[in-house]
Parts: C-alpha cells; structure tokens; sequence
C-alpha cells in the first residue's frame, strides 16, 4: 500500500515536472506572422514575442504604419505625392515628413549613382504600362520612339526647400515615382514599430525589400545558439529554384531588383505575352527597371540584391546597381561602407562584392 502510494506520487510529480516544462517551453516563444497586399506588392511581417498577443499586437501596429505610408507614397493618390504629380510644375506642393524625407534620399542616391536611380521617370514607367497597380496577369505595351524621345530628353530636376517642407517640379513631363525606394523606407518604420514592442526578433519583407532584427535571441534550450535569419535568393529564370542562401545576422536588411518581377514579351511582331521567369525563345523580355539615359529596360544585369544597413538603402541601391551594370554597380556597392551585393549578369555569371567572397555562391545560375 505504502509502495504503490510512493509510485503514485513520483508518477505525479513527473508528469506535474514535465507540464511545467511543457508550459515553460508554450510560453517562451510565439510566432505571428500576417502579410498584406499594399503599394501593388505582399507586404509580409513575422513576429516573435513572448505571447502570441504580444507579438500580434506589434504585427497590427506594423500594418497600420504600412498601409498608412502606402497611401502616401502613392503617386496618384490622395497623399502629398499625388499632390506633388498632379500640380507640382505649376506651384511649390507641401510634402509630408515622410514624402519629403524619401524624396531627399532619392535625389542623393540619384547623385550617388550618377543619374542612373532617377525618381522622376513615372511617365516613362507609364508608357511601358508599368502602371502602380501593375500585376502578373497584366501586360504592357512598347512605346513609340516619338512617345518616348520627348520624356527622356526633357531636364527632369525636382527642386526642394526643405525650410517650407515643398517641392516643385521643373516641367509637366515629369512625375515622381519612389517605387525604387519607398518600399524599403516603409519596412524601416514597420521595423521601428516592432522594436518598440521589445520583440525577440522580426522579419518584414515587402516583395523582396526585406528587413530583419533580432534584438533579444531567445533560446528555447540551452544547448541552442544564436540562430542566424537565412534568407533565400531568388532564381531570374526559374521560380522555383534559388540561386543561394544568406546568412544575415542582427539587423540588417536585404533588397532584390530583377527583370522578372514586372515584366512582358514581344514577339518578332511585336505581340505582347504576359511576364514570366523563365526566357522565351525568339521573344524579347521588357522590364520594369528604366535605363534613364534611353528610356529603355536597362540590359546586361538580370537580378541585383544588395545587404545594407536599412532596407531604404538597399531598395535604392539594387535598383541603382541594376542599372548600373557590372562593373559601376560593383563599384558603387564597393565605394560605401557595410554594403554587400550580388549579381547576376545576363549571360547567367554571379558575381558577388569582396565582403560575400566567403559567402557559398555557385559562379553561374544553378
Ligand atoms: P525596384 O523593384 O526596387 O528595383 O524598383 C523598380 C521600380 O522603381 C519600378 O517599378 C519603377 O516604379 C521605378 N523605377 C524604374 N526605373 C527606375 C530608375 N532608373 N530609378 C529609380 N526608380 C526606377
Ligand atoms: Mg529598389
């Protein structure tokens, strides 16, 4: 009797241990993750916290800061941006904080890579129909020489005064578009949102603008280590294959520009087929990505991803170095501090900057 007492209760005591265990381990760590479709992309945030309503609470506030900002940076929209396009050559337009913080880095990164990112090309993107709300099942259309020659030539400056927070543009030939750069900058103020839940670590990727931190690695056991985020490389020509996998530590974010994202085909008579990844024999692939010397898709690089410090840098520089090319889009991520890239050029060669030498790169598309 005494015997099966003391059974009793070791048994109890193992399974009182191992529920404790089992709750320990529950509440430790929670993963939310939602996506959301906002500026013509997937916006997806993942959150680890504590407890799912914590973690779910910093993914809400995320959103509302996202789908805020998209509607500002939308460039016919209600926001200060719309404003801008639609009156900004007659009169200075107001601009928000945040409109007018991007438009400042656009024109430095405009600079910085020697005109090749250039935020006054909307018309043009236009023409080709890459219009904001472009999707797959859409396709676009291949503008005139006479369509195109008069925007391209055009002096597009945009002037601001940063004292009367206005902009104003030098012609009517000219509207804004940020596409190459707002989306990292929306993922920045997503990410600052996050932080100041005190999350255990994060992820936001907007359509390949992605951000990651990982403020307060938690272990579940103690054997664990810190766990690096791996984030996959997109294949240019295969979906469902990836080129390689990054390794990216703390906070970081990464940026893909590629030929396959928004694109169409033409055949020999100029028939137009919708976008896909894979080439198609006797067909011509036209592209979201402007040279804006010719106005044409920028050739010679297929995929530019870029590791920055913030997801805005990395958004304008993929888009720079991809129209850049090889040698100056090299040059460029090599010329600035904490910045990595790797690209893939249009005879299928990767070719990675001197601090990802390291990093398992096969030298042509797998
Ligand atoms: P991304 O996917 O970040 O490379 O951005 C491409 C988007 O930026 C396009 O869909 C256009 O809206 C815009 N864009 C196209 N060409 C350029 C360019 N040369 N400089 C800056 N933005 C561009
Ligand atoms: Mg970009």
């Amino acid at each position: 009797m005494r015997r099966t007492l003391s059974a009793l209760k070791i048994f109890i005591f193992i399974i009182l241990g191992l529920s404790l265990v089992f709750l320990y381990l529950q509440g430790r760590v929670a993963i939310v993750q939602e996506e959301q479709y906002l500026l013509g992309t997937y916006f997806r945030i993942k959150a680890q916290s504590r407890s799912h309503d914590h973690a779910h609470q910093a993914v809400q506030a995320a959103f509302a800061q996202a789908s805020r900002l998209a509607e500002e940076f939308s460039r016919t929209g209600s926001g200060s941006l719309g404003e801008l396009n639609r009156r900004g050559y007659r009169e200075p337009v107001k601009l928000s904080e945040d409109v007018l913080t991007v438009l400042e880095a656009a024109q430095r990164y405009r600079q910085l890579s020697k005109g090749a990112f250039d935020p006054t090309l909307g018309k043009i993107v236009n023409l080709w129909g890459f219009t904001q709300d472009w999707d797959r099942s859409g396709i676009g259309r291949i503008p005139s020489q006479e369509e195109l020659e008069p925007l391209v030539k055009e002096p597009r400056e945009v002037s601001l005064d940063m004292a009367t927070q206005t902009a104003r543009l030098s012609s009517a030939t000219i509207e804004i578009d940020l596409g190459g750069i707002a989306k990292g900058y929306i993922v920045d103020r997503a990410v600052e949102i996050l932080k100041s839940y005190d999350l255990d670590s994060a992820l936001v990727d907007a359509g390949g603008n992605i951000r990651v931190f990982n403020d307060h690695p938690r272990r579940v056991f103690w054997w664990e280590d810190r766990r690096p985020f791996r984030i996959a490389i997109q294949h240019p020509r295969d979906e469902s294959k990836i080129i390689s996998v990054l390794e990216i530590w703390g906070d970081r974010a990464l940026a893909t520009s590629g030929d396959y994202q928004r694109c169409f085909f033409a055949d020999a008579l100029n028939n137009i087929f919708p976008c896909r990844y894979a080439d198609e024999p006797g067909m011509i692939r036209y592209h979201h990505i402007i040279d804006p010397k010719t106005g044409m898709p920028a050739r010679g690089v297929i995929s530019a991803t870029i590791v920055a410090p913030t997801a805005m840098e990395a958004d304008a520089l993929s888009t720079a170095v991809f129209v850049l090319g090889e040698r100056d889009g090299l040059a460029l991520i090599e010329s600035l501090p904490n910045v990595e890239g790797v690209l893939v050029t249009d005879d299928g060669r990767i070719v990675t900057s001197s601090g990802l030498q390291g990093a398992h790169f096969p030298a042509k598309l797998p």
